[in-house]
């Protein structure tokens, strides 16, 4: 490792919706932030093309259009955003300690505060053409993109409490939802297993996987193969919503953060405060429930308050 080590007062880990809130609230109160931005610049809101349900759009936007403009204003007030990944951390658990970030592998930044804003990654079934189709179809979001299946056929894949949740929220939008479960039981609590069952327009196929999802440009349809029998049949939908599981980016916090089961960091009651003093958690890092532009943009605010009043309580 080289002996590049700079000082400063903030750190925001991630370019998200939550890291840009965060840096245009640290920036307007002085804390003078830095950012890395990580490999995917502006976050996962780059990977889609129509963002209609974050305030203050009227006739919806573009997902990079809207990061883009994020950027700007953090920038406006002074955040300096670069393009780096953190790759290891080491957090003093000291009120006023200094913590020490990693840059690439070699530049070593030590800050006062760290805000971290690494988000989550959906993961997908990884078929070819369902790759093809992101965008085009293919979600990992029925709350983002459902709307635009309204009064159509959909599937959703998966059988735990997110995928029981998509598609009873689905079912109210869209005319026939049908539920892929690999095995022939459902992993969701009894309770959400009972909400889907109760629920009209829910088919659900057991023993089902997603063999190939259908259309060139658009998705046309699904085609299902039994994994008892090995028949295969086609479904017209025109939309098809993964929903098994997504993966909080924490890897690098691992033996230095709480985390619950699942790798998300725990944050403290309402605030956005970790374990470690001076460490704070925005957005979907932290969050498995709601997974929102909105709702990461308003913890990155959270965040920079929690930081600047912890600074303050130093002095
Ligand atoms: C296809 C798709 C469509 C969506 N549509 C909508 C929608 O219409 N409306 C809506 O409200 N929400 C939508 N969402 C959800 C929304 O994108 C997320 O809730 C939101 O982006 C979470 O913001 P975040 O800031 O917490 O993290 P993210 O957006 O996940 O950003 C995480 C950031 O952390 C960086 N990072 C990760 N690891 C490191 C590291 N080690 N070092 C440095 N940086 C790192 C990444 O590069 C990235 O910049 C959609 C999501 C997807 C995938």
């Amino acid at each position: 490792m080289s002996n590049t080590i700079e000082r400063i007062k903030c750190l925001i880990i991630g370019s998200g919706p939550a890291g840009y809130t965060a840096a245009i609230y640290a920036s307007r109160a002085d804390l003078n932030p830095v950012m890395y931005t990580g490999m995917q610049m502006g976050g996962q809101l780059t990977t889609t093309t129509e963002v209609d349900n974050f305030p203050g759009y009227p006739n919806g936007t573009d997902g990079t259009a809207m990061m883009e403009d994020l950027k700007k204003q953090a920038e406006r007030f002074g955040t300096e955003v670069r393009f780096g990944l953190a790759t290891a951390v080491d957090f003093s658990n000291e009120v006023g300690g200094i913590h020490k970030v990693t840059i690439d592998g070699s530049k070593q930044i030590e800050a006062e505060t760290v805000i971290i804003t690494t988000g989550a990654t959906a993961k997908y079934l990884g078929l070819e053409s369902e790759e093809k189709l992101k965008g085009g179809g293919v979600s990992a979001c029925a709350t983002c993109d459902g709307f635009f299946y309204r009064k159509q056929d959909v599937v959703v894949v998966g059988a735990g409490d997110t995928a029981a949740e998509e598609a009873t929220y689905l079912a109210n939008i869209c005319n026939k939802v049908t539920m892929l479960v690999r095995k022939d039981y459902f992993r969701a609590s009894k309770a959400m297993e009972h909400r889907v069952n109760k629920t009209e327009n829910i088919e659900v196929l057991f023993n089902t996987e997603l063999d190939e999802v259908l259309g060139d440009n658009v998705v046309e349809g699904v085609r299902v193969v039994n994994n008892k029998t090995g028949d295969k049949h086609e479904i017209p939908v025109t939309g098809v919503f993964i929903a098994i599981g997504h993966k909080p980016n924490t890897e690098i916090f691992k033996g230095q953060l709480d985390m619950d089961e699942t790798g998300y960091l725990i944050t403290k009651g309402k605030s956005t405060k970790t374990n470690k003093p001076g460490v704070f958690a925005a957005g979907d890092v932290q969050d498995h429930e709601y997974r929102q532009a909105v709702t990461a943009a308003g913890t990155g605010c959270m965040a920079a308050l929690d930081a600047e009043r912890y600074l303050g309580s130093l002095d």
